[in-house]
């Protein structure tokens, strides 16, 4: 018997009438024990549940979102303005498949960063909309081809 259809005869979410949302909630980095609480499961089920359907796959790729959150937040609660800072940092550095993406205009982003205001990072964080004297992707290209 593979071990998929094992794991599901054997499985208490595979068989649970939500189990999209558990999935979702999962793969968009809802904590496991809220998850475990609000759809009354163990949090063993979960993860065997997670492993065995590739659930972590998934929500590594999903890395992005969760950055989103904890940026998106940044304007309504009183954050840690670091924590905002390292988000949007760690934000910039990964793609879209959830791979961390070092690239040589990382010192000069964080560079950037330090010199952003509060205000400045904060209208980053809720629109995406960077200060005038931020340079351009090119700008910064360009001047490391000129280093
Ligand atoms: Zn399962």
């Amino acid at each position: 018997m593979p071990d998929s259809v094992r794991h599901e005869s054997q499985c208490t979410i595979c068989a649970h009438p939500q189990r999209e949302e558990i999935d979702r909630d999962f793969v968009t980095w809802a904590s496991s024990t809220r998850i475990a609480k609000e759809y009354r499961l163990a949090r063993t089920s979960i993860y065997r549940h997670a492993h065995a359907t590739g659930l972590f796959l998934r929500r590594q790729t999903n890395v992005r979102t969760a950055l989103e959150k904890i940026i998106e937040r940044a304007s309504e609660v009183k954050a840690n303005a670091a924590a905002v800072v390292s988000a949007i940092q760690a934000y910039a550095k990964i793609n879209a498949q959830g791979q961390w993406i070092e690239r040589r205009e990382t010192v000069n982003l964080n560079e950037l960063f330090d010199r952003m205001s509060r205000e400045e990072l904060e209208a980053y964080a809720r629109d995406g909309a960077l200060p005038g004297w931020f340079p351009t992707r090119a700008e910064q290209e360009s001047n490391q081809n000129a280093s």
